[in-house]
């Protein structure tokens, strides 16, 4: 399959548009950006760290019965991916309250949520992922109150695959981000599962396995990203 034009550059990721109209070709970076963007760096091979979890992630979630866009694996920084209309909707899982949740409402660092939580935000750079409620996302016409159910349910049911997966390898999942495309007429899931996405801590030693790293300056940034990869390609 031959690459074609670049169709898109987001801050972790190019998609590039193939020969075959419905497959796109994604290349991750090593770009990272936090707190929308005012903090920037670089994470020395994140790209291939991304890459080759999410990859393994969907395949695992497609074992699951989670239809999702990832087709195969170019090389360490490239896959092949159903070429879907990204839903300008992130949804959020919190297992465990912390992050903008805590920021936000002043609860408990670390406290176990009973129930789970989904959140949906508004994906757009400009207004910094603002957090939305249904009736936002319907009248903003971003999806309709069919798709937003399979969005949901979706989201619940790759908490519960991810979180048996991550708990194999010693890392707690706190909490995710995924996002969601339509192709053929039906939802499926998309974008990136990584340690970017992710928020894991060891098992052992609650240490931060995750991008909050690099957000907060914790050091070892490169070498926990490489440990993620290691872990994830032992399964
Ligand atoms: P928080 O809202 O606490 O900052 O993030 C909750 C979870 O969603 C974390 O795992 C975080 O990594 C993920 N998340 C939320 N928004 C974004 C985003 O815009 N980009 C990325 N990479 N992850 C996000």
């Amino acid at each position: 399959m031959r690459k074609l034009e670049q169709l898109y550059e987001g801050k972790a990721k190019k998609v590039f548009r193939t020969d075959e109209e419905k497959i796109y070709f994604v290349e991750y970076k090593d770009d990272a950006t936090a707190f929308d963007g005012k903090k920037k760096g670089t994470i020395d091979d994140k790209g291939v760290v991304n890459n080759r979890v999410s990859a393994k992630m969907f395949n695992i979630l497609k074992e699951k019965g989670i239809e999702n866009h990832f087709v195969e694996l170019i090389d360490d920084r490239k896959m092949l991916v159903k070429a879907v209309e990204i839903v300008q909707v992130e949804v959020i899982i919190r297992n465990i309250a912390t992050g903008s949740m805590v920021r936000r409402y002043g609860v408990e660092d670390g406290i176990l949520l009973d129930p789970t939580v989904i959140e949906y935000s508004y994906k757009s750079d400009e207004y910094g992922d603002p957090l939305m409620n249904s009736y936002h996302i319907k009248a903003m016409n971003l999806a309709t109150d069919e798709e937003l159910a399979v969005m949901k349910e979706v989201a619940f049911k790759v908490n519960d695959i991810l979180k048996e997966t991550f708990a194999k390898l010693d890392l707690t999942l706190v909490d995710f981000k995924i996002e969601f495309g339509r192709y053929d007429g039906r939802i499926i899931l998309a974008d990136e599962i990584s340690p970017d996405t992710c928020r894991l801590w060891d098992k052992k030693t609650n240490e931060r396995m995750d991008k909050d790293r690099f957000r907060h300056d914790l050091g070892n940034v490169k070498a926990t990203y490489q440990e993620i990869l290691k872990r994830v390609e032992s399964l």
